[in-house]
């Protein structure tokens, strides 16, 4: 590789729900939160989505990247098992960016969710019961997930 990463910085894995796809990404991230928007509610079917935000060219896809179903364009979109349906990354800010759903990771990340964002879009039936911070919607100086 031209561009090494530093020897500390440990590579996790993370994989769909059927193990068809198998990805890699640098325990790197930038940022994480728990996106409660409709969009991450719907492609989760869960009361919001933890994600944690890399630069794309990052995550390595290493097994089964004839298997994605990306939906979406190459800019913009949440990429898919085929298989399984398990949503294992978004694609954002004009493809430069990924996030990652992060309960595909195998590994554990150092980075925790810092905010839950998007809560003016909350579902009725669930109560945040942590003390971070939540935002109506972005919060500052980063995007949704
Ligand atoms: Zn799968
Ligand atoms: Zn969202």
């Amino acid at each position: 590789m031209a561009d090494p990463e530093p020897t500390t910085i440990r590579i996790l894995s993370g994989k769909c729900f059927c193990g068809a796809v198998v990805y890699t990404v640098p325990d790197a991230f930038l940022y994480a939160m728990n996106c409660h928007c409709s969009n991450c509610r719907r492609t989760t079917g869960s009361a919001f989505k933890p994600f944690a935000g890399i630069e794309r060219d990052k995550l390595i896809v290493t097994q089964g990247e004839s298997r994605l179903m990306i939906f979406g364009d190459d800019s913009a979109n949440d990429t898919h098992c085929r298989l399984c349906g398990s949503l294992l990354y978004s694609v954002v800010r004009n493809g430069g960016f990924v996030h990652v759903a992060m309960g595909t990771l195998l590994d554990a990340p150092a980075i925790r969710p810092s905010a839950h964002i998007f809560v003016g879009s909350k579902a009725p039936w669930f109560t945040i019961t942590d003390g971070l911070p939540q935002y109506e919607e972005f919060p500052p100086g980063a995007s949704a997930g």
